[in-house]
């Protein structure tokens, strides 16, 4: 009897090159996710079968055309791509590099060990960069943000993983002390090549804020998703303040949608729609709130200390000083009022 796997492989033919190979997915019955962090990356997953704990079903996210190197998620590979016309762009080029044995798209190629039924944590990382590059022969203005966010982040969680679990490297390429020095070797070539979890998340950010720059306002709860994303990707970048931030954007977004939907209700326009407007509105506000308050207070504590500092130096000044000064400093909206609170009743304790 075959021995049991939890791969199911796939005969696919490129889209690009229309070589075929054979690729493969993970029985999603198979496995449930047990740890989830605050940026929805799964941190542990428990499966059905014991013996397939060591499998990482993130790994397999983007396919490899191991003839042209051609890396994306199974969706475009099966034809089910929805980018207008963008993949023919990258096509186009990815075709004339790819058979370049020195450029960049065939070295980085090198370092996915397509051989292997469970990939390595590093040919897993290769192929996640290979598909950003790929993505990026496009021009800035062409690129698509969504696709590009969601493999940045995907990056970071495997950096994040390597280390948090101990991965192993995989097969290093030739001439290389470590899958780092090798990846650290193509930073002239790409200087925006995501090294670390830190850097995958710097620019995931980037590319989620893109998206909601670009946004037309049509899709309130897509845009929501996107801000309750970059909010997840602060924290846990230990941006705080700034997160506190996005969720008062989120506030104001979803205030405006209700005001609109409401306004459209009482006209008695697409009632049915703009009722379930209004109930995602008023879901998205009470959460919105509860963050808020949560956030504050972890800002507030975080901040006391240089703020406390920072009203020492003032000398004698008054209350509405005291909070100018404080927002000078850049301080978070929640100090600089509280701390003007607090230094205004200890000047009324000492009358
Ligand atoms: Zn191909």
């Amino acid at each position: 009897m075959a021995k049991e796997t939890p791969f199911v492989p796939v005969k696919v033919k490129c889209p690009f090159c229309e070589a075929e190979s054979v690729q493969r997915y993970i029985k999603s019955r198979m496995y449930q996710p047990e740890i989830v962090e605050e940026d929805s990356h799964v941190a542990s997953y428990k499966w059905e079968n014991p013996e397939f704990s060591h499998v990482r079903p993130n790994f397999y996210h983007i396919w490899h055309c191991p003839s042209c190197h051609f890396c994306d998620e199974k969706e475009t590979f099966r034809g089910e791509d929805k980018s207008g016309g963008k993949l023919e762009l990258i096509r186009e080029k990815l075709l004339i590099y790819s058979r370049m044995p020195n450029s960049l798209i065939a070295r980085l190629a090198a370092a996915i060990d397509f051989s292997r039924d469970d990939y390595s944590v590093d040919s897993a990382i290769a192929a996640h960069i290979l598909a950003i590059h790929e993505q990026e022969l496009l021009s800035p203005n062409l690129r698509q943000f969504n696709k590009l966010a969601r493999f940045y982040l995907r990056t970071a969680w495997l950096y994040r993983e390597k280390r948090d679990l101990s991965l192993m490297d995989g097969k290093t390429p030739g001439g290389f002390e470590s899958f780092q020095a090798f990846l650290e070797s193509f930073r002239e070539e790409w200087p925006g090549m995501p090294l670390g979890e830190d850097a995958a998340l710097e620019t995931a950010l980037a590319r989620y804020r893109d998206i909601l720059n670009h946004s037309s306002n049509a899709d309130v709860k897509f845009e929501i998703n996107v801000m309750n994303l970059i909010i997840a990707v602060l924290r846990r970048m230990g941006r705080n303040p700034e997160a506190l931030r996005a969720v008062r954007g989120v506030f104001a977004t979803a205030t405006k949608a209700r005001q609109t939907a409401r306004a459209a209700v009482q006209k008695g326009i697409n009632v049915a729609q703009n009722q379930g407007v209004l109930n995602f509105a008023a879901g998205v506000i009470d959460k919105a709130t509860t963050l808020a308050e949560e956030l504050g207070e972890i800002v507030f504590k975080e901040e006391l200390p240089a703020a406390r500092e920072a009203v020492l130096k003032m000398g004698p000044v008054d209350a509405k000083t005291v909070l100018d000064k404080l927002r000078e400093h850049k301080f978070s909206d929640i100090t600089c009022r509280r701390l003007a609170k607090m230094f205004e009743k200890q000047a009324q304790a000492k009358k």
